[in-house]
């Protein structure tokens, strides 16, 4: 039987072969994830002898990876804000900027929760996985969110991260095209925090996203369009219909797509404030308009 370390060996020669430079320590994630422990587990255990069904299950992952498929998808899961999602190919693995969203909306609800509003209504544009829309359920104690999404696979993953977070309660999903998605429900539910990941990325960005992007994560979550900001047009397009004072709006935005998204926003006329929050790499992210 192979040990820990004999399989961690041969992994990382495949991975480095693969051109993956990190392939150390991506050998020791993918064995970690399906073992369902950690790396340093993993690192303390290298004497240990791998099960033939886990080998089994091990080679393949590596391969997959070496075909640049991202870790993500290979384990079926991706942490975000500190929680566990479970993650698949119908919807784009969340990343850590998008985190950003999570504490603003944090920072505001603590804000209205001293001025007394207590029950909000939340509405995540565009929900994937069901990441932001779940996280703040977790986080706001008495916040309803409702969960939009075009893709019904996407919602379905989401339902699933909802239950296994134990929010379902809390949570509302819906299945449709940005806010026209919410035509049907009479009276309009109106909203007090907006959030959204929309899909940014223009005609030539998605033509130089890297490999392991562009060949497996879904099309539909990144593609804004020939310049990327048809997502923006659509939320902002009927944002006014379904907001209600004091509100707050996040938008996560993509290189270079400040001014743009920010006049698009002044054009509505709806926001006493934007700002913008920059992200590690200091570029602009998330746009934060203020209805008050
Ligand atoms: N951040 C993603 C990327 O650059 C794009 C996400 C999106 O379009 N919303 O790959």
């Amino acid at each position: 039987m192979t040990t820990i370390e004999e399989a961690l060996q041969r992994a990382s020669f495949r991975l480095k072969k693969a051109g993956l430079a990190q392939a150390r320590i991506e050998a020791e994630i993918l064995l970690a994830g399906l073992m369902k422990t950690d790396r340093l587990q993993i690192i303390l255990n290298r004497k240990w002898k791998l099960s033939p069904e886990m080998n089994t299950l091990y080679q393949d992952a590596v391969e997959k990876r070496c075909a640049l498929e991202p870790t993500a998808y290979i384990l079926g899961e991706k942490y975000f804000y500190g929680y566990r999602f479970s993650i698949n190919k119908s919807v784009l693995i969340p990343r850590p900027e998008t985190e950003m969203l999570i504490e603003r909306a944090l920072h505001w609800s603590t804000l209205q929760k001293q001025k007394d509003l207590t029950k909000i209504r939340c509405i995540d544009i565009g929900t994937g996985s069901g990441a932001l829309a779940v996280t703040l359920a977790l986080k706001i104690a008495g916040i309803e969110v409702w969960a939009v999404d075009i893709s019904s696979d996407a919602l379905e993953l989401a339902r699933q991260n909802a239950a296994e977070h134990r929010v379902l309660d809390k949570v509302k999903l819906v299945q449709g095209s940005y806010l026209s998605a919410l035509r049907c429900f009479k009276p309009r539910p109106l909203f007090n925090l907006v959030v959204s990941n929309p899909p940014y990325l223009s005609h030539q960005d998605l033509d130089i996203l890297p490999r392991g992007i562009k060949d497996y994560e879904p099309l539909e979550a990144l593609n804004g369009g020939a310049d990327g900001l048809d997502g923006y047009r659509a939320i902002l397009k009927e944002l006014s219909g379904f907001v209600q004072k004091p509100a707050l709006v996040l938008l996560e935005i993509g290189a270079g797509q400040k001014d743009a998204v920010e006049e698009m926003c002044l054009q509505t006329g709806l926001f006493s404030t934007i700002t913008f929050n920059q992200d590690l790499a200091g570029h602009p992210r998330v746009l934060e308009g203020e209805i008050a």
